[in-house]
C-alpha cells in the first residue's frame, strides 16, 4: 500500500543507539538520577541548580552523540515520499534534526532551548545555564528554565497531533515502551476520519502492544531502515 500521510511518534529508544541513555531500560533512572529528582516542577523548585546541571550535562552530551541509521532513514522517507511524514518525537535531543528531518513536533521540549518564566520567551541556549544566567528578553536574572515538559505538566503542541492523528493513514511507533501519557495512547486515536494502520518497532513489546496492527521487535537501527524501504518501493 502507498501510504500518503505518515505519523510517526519517536521515543528514547530510536537514540539509544547513537548512545543516549533510556530511562525505563535502567531501573527506571535516567543517567542515574531518579526521575521526580530531575524531571518534574518540583523538583526544580526544591533544587533548581541541581536540576539545571542534570540539563546542562544532557544538552553538552549532545555534540558528541550522532544520529543513527534509524534517525537517517526517516529523514529519507520525508525526503522521497510522495506524500507527508510527520515526526513527534517524545526526545529532548537534536538528532532527527541533526539527521535532516524537517517535520517536526517535539512534545517534550528541547534540550537547546531555555524558557523564561517571568516573560514567557523561549530561546535557543546551547551553553550551560544557571540560576544568574539573565533572559535575553527581558533580563531577568533567576527565570530561566529547561524547555522540556516535565512530569505532571501539559505536553505541547497537543491540538496539532490531535489533527494529524486523526487523518493519518499509518502511524508508526519506534522505541518507545508505552509507560508516558499521552503519547502511549496516540495510537487509539489513528484513524478516525478513514482507514490507517498502525506498527510498533521497538526492542520488545511494549506496553500497548496489542493496539498496533502491526509489532516488529529488534534495534531501530537495523529495522526502521528495512521498513522504510519497503514504504517507499510499495
Ligand atoms: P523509555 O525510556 O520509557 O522507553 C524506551 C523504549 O525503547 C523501551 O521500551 C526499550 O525497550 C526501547 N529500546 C531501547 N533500545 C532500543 C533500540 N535500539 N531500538 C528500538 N527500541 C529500543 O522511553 P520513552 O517511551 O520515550 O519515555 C521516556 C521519556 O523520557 C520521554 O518522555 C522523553 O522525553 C524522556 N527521555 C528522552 C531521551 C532523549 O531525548 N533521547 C532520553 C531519555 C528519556
Amino acid at each position: 500500500m502507498a501510504y500518503k500521510n505518515i505519523v510517526i511518534l519517536t521515543g528514547a529508544g530510536i537514540s539509544a543507539e547513537s548512545g543516549v541513555a533510556t530511562f525505563r531500560d535502567a531501573g527506571g533512572l535516567w543517567e542515574g538520577h531518579r526521575v521526580e529528582d530531575v524531571a518534574t516542577p518540583q523538583a526544580f523548585r526544591r533544587d533548581p541548580d541541581m536540576v539545571q546541571q542534570f540539563y546542562n550535562a544532557r544538552r553538552a552530551q549532545l555534540p558528541s552523540v550522532d544520529p543513527n541509521p534509524a534517525h537517517y532513514a526517516l529523514a529519507k522517507l520525508e525526503g522521497e515520499l510522495v506524500g507527508d511524514v510527520l515526526i513527534i518525537t517524545q526526545n529532548v535531543d537534536d538528532l532527527h534534526e541533526r539527521a535532516g528531518s524537517k517535520n517536526i513536533i517535539h512534545m517534550h521540549g528541547e534540550l537547546n532551548k531555555v524558557r523564561c518564566l517571568g516573560c514567557g520567551a523561549v530561546h535557543d541556549w546551547l551553553a550551560d545555564c544557571h540560576r544568574e544566567s539573565p533572559c535575553p528578553t527581558c533580563e531577568a536574572e533567576g527565570q530561566l528554565r529547561p524547555d522540556i515538559v516535565w512530569f505532571g505538566e501539559m505536553p505541547m503542541f497537543m491540538d496539532r497531533i490531535t489533527r494529524a492523528l486523526s487523518t493519518c493513514d499509518l502511524f508508526l511507533s519506534i522505541g518507545t515502551s508505552g509507560n508516558v501519557y499521552p503519547a502511549a495512547a496516540f495510537v487509539a486515536e489513528v484513524g478516525r476520519t478513514g482507514y490507517a494502520e498502525s506498527v510498533e518497532i521497538n526492542l520488545e513489546p511494549s506496553l500497548g502492544a496489542s493496539l498496533f496492527d502491526t509489532c516488529l521487535h529488534g534495534k531501530a537501527g537495523t529495522l526502521v531502515p528495512k521498513f522504510v524501504q519497503e514504504i517507499l518501493e510499495a
